[in-house]
């Protein structure tokens, strides 16, 4: 190790940073997130430090600097955006023996800011002696979807609750104590919001000394999203990884099982198109057993869990039987395949009415109900509906809408073979039929504001996003 990380005494303390402008805000911001109190060498500041200023929040001197500025104080940043001025004033610095980081000029740094994960008081500082800044992010970026937000209170709870556990407990039963706390029932709960809960939980097993035997089991319903990996909420990957025991559908990206602990088990219970299925009664009841059984349950669905994903039956269910339950929203096939088109799904002034529909009718006979509540202004976001192809097409002959509405497709948004169409009502069947459009996909159905609608040549495009839905 080159450099060797230390955690530094912020309370009390004093920070000078020079410079004025941007690379002075941005050291501002971090050491703003510490109890040191600030000050600020320049002649002049950039209107977000002229506020913190105006604030009381820091501490500014415009007066010509002088190594005796430096003195006194636990880090010093040189940040003017200059690099002669920086090194001049790196040597004013040294002269009053400050610790010194110069932004940029890592050879003139005593110490070096890491990349930092804050869940203060736990805080995660990640370096790499200026040799891989990308790399730093990376870990980084994994170790906030490691640790969940509240993480930070939930220690600052332990740490109020360490005298009453000394007081009862011996130093064998504290530290199983604290084991049972960061890695049981108490967390999971404390990380859904419900600190009072976890705080009860933790002082009664104190009290009587009693712990480690998880009786109640809970399941979060989670969005996987829309099928690629890195689309899944952090909250997500975190109930993937306290998961105990997984049932996931068709259409979750196996990669994302991947996220969850190796020792975890993994159900599918998905519904293969003319395959054998798992009927939504079967799924009910094994989500009710393993939490029965004290486990932590994640249902994995595609998308979000609230779309078309039989959510209230499952919920209905943990309900009666008792047992606790969580909905993680998820990216819906909507907002990926209207991402992947490089457009939107509300757009002032064009569609302010956005509508999710499903192609697939429960009573067959009876065609799109979604077509009465069209009206100009409106997009209709058609899940399922690929087989429907014709019934829509029919569907909105019969309504005399064949020429006001235009109609983008997204097959497989987001994922490596997506294809994106665009097409008529008159041209839906064919294009579909053309195109080789496959479930799963989202039909967009736009009835612009005002609108003499646009003829679509249909394409066929690569995954990555397509240009702006053409829609005016
Ligand atoms: N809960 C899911 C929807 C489940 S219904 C969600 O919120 O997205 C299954 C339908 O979702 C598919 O038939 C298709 O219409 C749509 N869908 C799911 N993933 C998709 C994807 N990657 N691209 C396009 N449509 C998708």
């Amino acid at each position: 190790m080159k450099t060797f990380p230390m955690f530094l005494q912020m309370q009390g303390r004093r920070v000078v940073i020079a410079g004025g402008g941007e690379q002075a805000a941005q050291k501002c911001r971090l050491i703003l997130k510490t109890q040191a109190r600030i000050t600020l060498l320049a002649p002049a500041l950039d209107p977000e430090l002229t506020d913190l200023h105006a604030e009381g929040r820091i501490d500014w001197s415009a007066a010509p600097i002088r190594a005796d500025d430096f003195a006194d104080t636990a880090l010093v940043f040189i940040a003017t955006g200059c690099p002669a001025t920086d090194s001049s004033l790196h040597a004013l610095a040294k002269e009053a023996g400050a610790t010194v980081n110069v932004v940029d000029q890592p050879d003139l740094c005593d110490a070096i800011t890491p990349s930092i994960v804050d869940r203060s008081p736990v805080v995660v500082a990640i370096g790499t002696e200026g040799t891989a800044p990308v790399l730093a992010r990376q870990i980084k970026t994994r170790m906030e979807e490691l640790l969940e937000p509240r993480l930070g209170d939930l220690a600052a709870l332990a740490g109020r609750l360490r005298g009453r556990a000394a007081a009862r407990l011996g130093p064998r039963m504290r530290r199983d104590l604290w084991r049972w706390v960061f890695n049981g029932p108490a967390r999971t709960e404390h990380a859904r919001g419900g600190e009072r809960a976890a705080a009860r939980m933790i002082k009664q097993a104190i009290d009587t000394a009693s712990f480690g035997a998880e009786t109640t089991g809970s399941v979060a319903l989670v969005g996987a999203g829309p099928g690629c990996k890195d689309l899944i909420t952090m909250r997500g990957v975190q109930r993937l990884q306290e998961a105990d025991v997984i049932f996931y559908d068709r259409l979750v990206d196996p990669e994302i099982l991947d996220l969850a602990r190796r020792d975890a088990e993994r159900v599918y219970v998905g519904k293969a198109p003319g395959c054998h299925h798992w009927p939504q009664e079967k799924i009910c009841g094994v989500l009710v057993a393993a939490a029965r059984q004290g486990k932590r349950v994640v249902r994995l669905k595609c998308g979000d869990p609230g779309v078309f994903a039989r959510g209230a039956e499952e919920v209905d269910a943990l309900t009666a039987a008792g047992i606790a339950y969580e909905i993680v929203p998820g990216v819906t096939a909507a907002s990926a395949a209207s991402a992947a088109l490089g457009g939107f799904l509300t757009e002032r002034g064009t569609c302010d009415t956005l509508l999710l529909a499903t192609g697939q009718y429960q009573d067959a006979g009876k065609g799109p109900e979604w077509i009465n509540s069209l009206q100009p202004g409106t997009r209709v976001a058609l899940y399922m509906g690929v087989g429907s192809a014709a019934q829509i097409a029919e569907g909105l002959a019969k309504a005399g809408l064949q020429d006001k509405v235009t109609i983008d497709i997204v097959s497989r948004a987001q994922q490596p073979d997506q294809v994106i169409a665009h097409c008529t009502p008159q041209t839906l069947v064919q294009v579909t039929s053309d195109q080789g459009i496959e479930a799963p996909a989202i039909l967009f159905l736009t009835w612009p504001h005002g609108a003499a609608p646009v003829q679509h040549t249909s394409q066929h495009t690569a995954p990555q996003p397509a240009k702006a839905l053409a829609l005016s």
